[in-house]
């Protein structure tokens, strides 16, 4: 591993209080496994998604049409799937060391029911934004591998400001930037993400709250 690698990946597990609070969710590593390889995991998933897909379309035509609607995006666990990674790794159950390891490989692939949200949303002319809690030290990785993964086109992203120092929960940093979000004027009609604390402190119409059987973040 480079140097810079090992740098990002010590920021990564210590800077960031929220990824340092994060902890394994108790199920053991074939447990896991089962759980990815059975098509279980993939069908949670994609029914998420598909309700997304459905009430993005109820409020982007007719009448119920919102002005400017947006659409909000976890990345880890949500858009891009670092499974793959762990299980080669060796990371099962949840390590912090191998798993910030396999983040800055930037090499994971897109959850394709998410991405499949991602360009639906974009086509209906939704402006989605990403809000991750990994660090804005890792922007430039981050944009290649949601790139390679297939996110394209127009979107913003929100990393996990430096100044985001003391909170253990990443409740306030993430519905802070959805606030921030709405002050633009946009709307946003839905939020997905794996973990409640991508979900909760508002500022979304709909939530869809993915499964995660690796890891939980306060
Ligand atoms: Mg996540």
């Amino acid at each position: 591993m480079k140097i810079g690698l090992i740098v990002i990946t010590v920021l990564l597990a210590l800077a960031v209080p929220a990824l340092a609070a994060t902890s394994p969710t108790g199920k053991s590593a074939a447990g896991i496994r089962a759980y990815y390889s059975s098509g279980d995991w993939n069908r949670a998933v994609k029914q998420q998604a598909d309700k997304a897909k459905a009430y993005i379309a109820k409020r982007t035509k007719g009448k119920r049409a919102a002005k400017k609607p947006a659409l909000v995006l976890d990345i880890d666990e949500t858009s891009l799937n670092n499974y793959p990674c762990l299980d080669r790794k060796d990371g099962l159950p949840y390590q912090p060391a191998v798993y910030a390891g396999c983040v800055v490989e930037f090499k994971a692939p897109a959850i394709k029911p998410v991405l499949s949200v991602f360009k639906f949303a974009q086509k209906r002319h939704v402006h989605v934004v990403f809000i991750t809690g990994r660090p804005e030290a890792i922007r430039d990785g981050t944009l290649d591998n949601l790139k390679a993964a297939g996110f394209k086109g127009k979107y913003d992203l929100v990393l996990q400001p430096p100044s985001h120092g003391g909170d253990a929960s990443m409740v306030p940093y993430k519905s802070g930037a959805r606030r921030q979000v709405q002050k633009r004027g946009y709307k946003i009609l839905a939020n997905l993400g794996d973990q409640r604390s991508d979900l909760n402190g508002g500022y979304s119409e709909r939530t869809y709250k993915l499964p995660n059987v690796i890891y939980r973040t306060p």
